[in-house]
């Protein structure tokens, strides 16, 4: 796929010190590790933009990162790591993405099954009144019952304390604490306030997932989407291949690493600890499974934390379906970083190697150890882009 050759064996001193002002006569200017959202904006920028040479590598044997989607064995359109819901409310990072792709107008909403029925979450006017056979019809009223369960806390910190705060214990251990501690394999309590922060509570009676200007979906998936972008005669994709097979073969001249940073540093100060998930992907012999994109499992009877029906998700009109289990585990793939202060305190040790490390930036949610949804990625990536525009020569982790 490439014909280069390293001049001395170091990709770094091959390329010229991996970081000099001159181009790389025969290599490439770029080579990104990892082709999901960070990977891929970036590379598309630098190609399109700055007319940059880029070799994106990816360790997967498909482009798309965790966002990736495909047709199964039942002609399903699913999404191969858990269910993906684009939101944000930035215009500029909606334009970018619209170079392409289409979109289809898709507001997400999820039930959680409680006490045997399912109730729309985030809670809203409508959970109250199913939960408790109440008849609030204002907003007043529903605050007003909120606040007569929540429990003040002062400091709030943890992930237990802004939901008992908000609501009280008891909505707490319906809704957050069981499906927490399996998400998480850790209470609440120990993870910090903006894991649960994530999902607001509502006084009135709107049920959707994220309150978001907008709120769409590739019209024809993301990995179509991911396609159109890297189709550029600068950009070269390898698929297949770890990024530590193919350091000693490439010249380039800045490297832009969207994997786990830890691992990069062969985990010099220990490993980072990430989330992983078990995906059970299922196809049904019937038209629907349920009755909204994601149902939501609190208990902690039952082991996976969500069921997602994706037919509800992309509008495909199929007469069958397929749904997909998270079972959340210890081991596999990194998929979350893990937001607690000690995790904070590590990875900012690997950060500090990361800014003396020349000629490389890292880049993404498994990079720089952030929580970063789809949008916060994008946007992360074209603010490095700018800055990379503008012609900084030292690039800290964003
Ligand atoms: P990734 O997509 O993880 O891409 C990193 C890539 O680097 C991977 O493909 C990996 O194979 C590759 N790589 C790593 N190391 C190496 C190496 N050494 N050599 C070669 N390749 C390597 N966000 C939303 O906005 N909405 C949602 O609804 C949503 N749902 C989600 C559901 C789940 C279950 C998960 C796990 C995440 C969800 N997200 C969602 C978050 C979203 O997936 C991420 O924000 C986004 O995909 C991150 O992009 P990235 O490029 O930083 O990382
Ligand atoms: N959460 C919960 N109950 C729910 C939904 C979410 O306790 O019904 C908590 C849980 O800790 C979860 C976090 O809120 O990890 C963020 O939820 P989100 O749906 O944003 O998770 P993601 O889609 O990123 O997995």
């Amino acid at each position: 796929m490439f014909d280069v050759k390293p001049q001395d064996g170091h990709p770094e001193r091959a390329a010229g010190g991996g970081r000099g002002p001159e181009r790389c006569p025969q290599g490439f200017d770029y080579l990104i590790v990892g082709a999901g959202f960070a990977g891929s904006v970036l590379a598309e920028r630098l190609a399109a933009g700055m007319n940059k040479r880029v070799l994106v590598v990816d360790r997967r044997p498909h482009i798309g990162g965790n966002a990736y989607d495909h047709y199964d064995d039942t002609g399903v359109l699913i999404h191969r790591y858990g269910p993906h819901i684009f939101h944000t409310n930035s215009q500029r990072i909606v334009d970018y993405l619209s170079r392409f792709t289409e979109w289809r107008a898709y507001e997400h909403r999820v039930l959680a099954e409680v006490d045997g029925q399912q109730v729309p979450i985030p809670i809203n006017m409508t959970t109250l009144n199913r939960l408790y056979d109440l008849n609030l019809s204002t907003e007043e009223e529903a605050a007003a019952f909120l606040a007569s369960r929540a429990e003040p806390v002062e400091d709030i910190k943890t992930s237990e304390d802004v939901v008992v705060n908000g609501i009280g214990r008891e909505l707490y251990e319906k809704f957050f604490r069981g499906y927490t501690r399996k998400q998480w394999g850790l209470d609440p309590s120990q993870l910090d306030k903006m894991v649960t922060s994530r999902v607001p509570t509502r006084t009135n009676a709107d049920d959707r997932y994220f309150g978001d200007s907008f709120q769409q979906m590739p019209k024809h998936g993301y990995t179509r989407m991911f396609e159109r972008m890297l189709d550029h005669p600068n950009i070269k994709v390898m698929l297949n291949t770890d990024y530590r097979e193919i350091r000693e073969e490439v010249l380039y001249r800045h490297l832009v690493y969207c994997g786990p940073i830890d691992e990069y540093f062969d985990f010099r100060y220990g490993k980072l600890p990430y989330r992983s998930l078990r995906f059970q992907h299922e196809s049904r012999d019937q038209a629907w499974f349920q009755d909204v994109g994601v149902v939501n499992y609190p208990s902690e009877d039952v082991p996976y934390t969500r069921i997602s029906e994706y037919k509800h998700l992309t509008g495909q009109e199929h007469p069958k379906t397929s749904i997909t289990y998270e079972f959340p585990s210890a081991e596999g793939d990194p998929y979350y970083p893990i937001p607690r202060p000690e995790n904070a305190e590590l990875y900012k040790r690997y950060q500090k190697l990361a800014e003396q490390t020349p000629g490389v930036t890292f880049l993404g949610r498994l990079g720089t150890y952030k929580y970063y949804n789809m949008d916060q990625v994008v946007g992360q990536a074209l603010a490095l882009y700018k800055r990379i525009e503008e012609g900084e020569q030292s690039f800290a982790a964003p």
